[in-house]
């Protein structure tokens, strides 16, 4: 497997809404077959139709870019994270998540962010790619990374999962990688109404129910300028233009599409800024119509 190179540490990317900062925390570019295998409607034919993927978004071949990194938000002086990507040295079958040894909290220590310093992880859903870093190995034990953070998550996420009848390795991910936080006592179950829910004044968390039933996009509204999260209600630029296009762990599809069409639909043709979480650079942009649904109108990370 070939692995696309990140950028270092001297080089976080990061986009301003108003007074609120977002940077892009990178912890790895997930190859090729990660994309065939979670949007398997993206076939290299559906990619090459919208020649505006390549090649950020999609290589040559039509294979889907498809990174795994977080947002470091700052708010007010308060430091957040918005999901905590795979994690180091967790045991995982697929081999793209499967004990990765990165650089990830070097990066988020270069960016302002020590572990020690974070106050607050906000997880947009429970699944292993958003919840590695929540923990990490000392002395054999998974322990909380940030240990004076808070970690929120929605209510209805935390319950449905408890109620799943979950494989081994699903199992496997709570262990390691959600229960260490809740025995620690910082995990909070969110209530979050259907209109969204302000946690920290410029700050909502938005519900974006269908690839998990507690599913949550964040958004950042500062002095008349707003940036959305995506967390996984869209994975990949393609679905602006295929919206119908879903992941292959989306919980409910049908609800997964809708909340996707309700969401574009929403920002197209506003200033609103669209944060991808699992974009590859330049990972962020604008929501704009195009023959018949969307397409992303990238905008670069500020200048340094
Ligand atoms: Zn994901």
């Amino acid at each position: 497997m070939t692995a696309r190179p990140v950028s270092g540490p001297a080089a976080i990317p990061s986009w301003t809404v108003g007074e609120i900062t977002a940077q892009r925390i990178d912890e790895v570019a997930l190859p090729p077959a990660t994309g065939a295998w979670l949007l398997p409607g993206a076939t290299p034919y559906a990619v090459a139709e919208q020649d505006w993927l390549c090649p950020d978004f999609a290589d040559d071949q039509g294979a889907l870019r498809i990174d795994s990194h977080s947002f470091a938000v700052t708010v007010g002086g308060r430091r957040i994270l918005v999901d905590t990507g795979i994690g180091n040295g967790k045991k995982r079958a697929d081999p793209a998540w499967r004990d990765l040894d990165t650089d990830y909290l070097q990066r988020l220590t270069a960016a302002g962010f020590s572990p020690d310093s974070v106050d607050l992880v906000i997880l947009t859903h429970l699944h292993t790619d958003h919840v590695g870093w929540n923990t990490r190995l000392v002395e054999g034990s998974w322990v909380p990374t940030f240990p004076v953070a808070r970690y929120l998550t929605a209510r209805t996420e935390r319950e449905f999962w408890a109620g799943y009848p979950m494989d081994e390795a699903r199992a496997q991910v709570f262990r390691d990688s959600v229960i260490p936080v809740e025995e620690a006592g910082l995990l909070d179950l969110v209530d979050v109404p259907g209109g969204g829910v302000e946690i920290v004044p410029g700050l909502r968390l938005v519900p974006t129910p269908g690839h998990t039933p507690g599913h949550l996009a964040v958004e950042l509204t500062s002095r008349g300028r707003t940036a959305l999260i995506t967390g996984d209600c869209i994975h990949h630029p393609i679905q602006l233009s295929r919206p119908a296009i879903g992941a292959c762990v989306d919980i409910d599809p049908e609800r997964s599409e809708a909340t996707r069409r309700e969401v574009l639909g929403s920002l197209a043709g506003t200033d609103t800024l669209l944060l991808g979480t699992h974009f590859a650079p330049p990972t962020a942009g604008r929501v704009v119509t195009h023959q018949g649904a969307y397409r992303l109108v990238p905008v670069p990370a500020d200048p340094r």
